[in-house]
């Protein structure tokens, strides 16, 4: 497979990741209302926001320095538990990229789990915990089946997608384990989390920016 993806494409990424943050800010704030404080919409937004701000500094940054950047900003501006968490995923993502002006479907795949993986050291959770692990873990593994199936990296990230659609929907009927929406125990359940819901973005943001590729 010859498709690749740019830092264009990746800033892209990060641009529309931030777009649908916004455009669902009163969302997820709206779901952690009711399982934990009500700030993840403010959370993810002022982070991105903060995120888009810095890309214009970083046009002539490697793809390593750009994901960096992007997430030494998250964990800078956002003091909730996404912060340090998306803020580590994107910081793993670019050292997997460390060096490749562009990245082909394998190599995107291992860039997003070596973020999934720098999630799960530093949060702790496992799946089933109902948390933003329960959407991501689902979409890399869709995106590496696609990928070893042959699809393009296109459909590849349509899949994870999806895939992290399912897995947020999979989040309803958890019993929270990890972060403040685990003080509620029983009383959690029943209630969409707010992070796999930021995930979905994170996702559908990366399907829409490589559509085409
Ligand atoms: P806070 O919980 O500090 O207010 P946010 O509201 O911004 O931070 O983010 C809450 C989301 O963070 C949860 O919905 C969950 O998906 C995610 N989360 C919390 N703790 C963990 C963890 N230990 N591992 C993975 N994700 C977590
Ligand atoms: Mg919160």
């Amino acid at each position: 497979m010859a498709d690749t993806i740019t830092k264009s494409h990746l800033k892209a990424w990060l641009h529309e990741f931030a777009t649908l943050v916004n455009q669902n800010k009163g969302y997820l704030t709206e779901l952690d209302s009711a399982i934990g404080d009500a700030d993840h919409g403010a959370n993810m937004s002022r982070g991105m926001s903060s995120v888009v701000d810095v890309l214009p500094e970083l046009e002539e940054s490697p793809i390593d320095q750009v994901f960096k950047k992007a997430g030494m900003t998250m964990v800078s501006r956002v003091g909730g538990a996404s912060g340090p968490l998306y803020g580590t995923f994107f910081m793993k993502f670019g050292a997997s990229a460390d060096g490749a002006e562009e990245l082909d479907a394998s190599a995107l795949a291992a860039a997003l789990r070596a973020g999934f993986e720098g999630i799960l050291a530093r949060g702790k959770a496992e799946p089933g915990d109902k948390t933003m692990v329960d959407a991501m873990g689902p979409a890399i593994d869709a995106m590496d089946k696609a990928i070893a199936d042959g699809e393009s990296l296109a459909d590849a990230a349509r899949a994870a997608a999806e895939a992290s659609r399912q897995g947020r929907e999979a989040t309803i009927q958890m019993l929270a384990r990890k972060g403040r929406a685990s003080y509620l125990g029983e009383r959690s359940i029943g209630h969409q989390d707010p992070g796999a819901t930021s995930t979905t973005y994170l996702f559908e943001a990366l399907a829409s920016s490589v559509d085409g590729v």
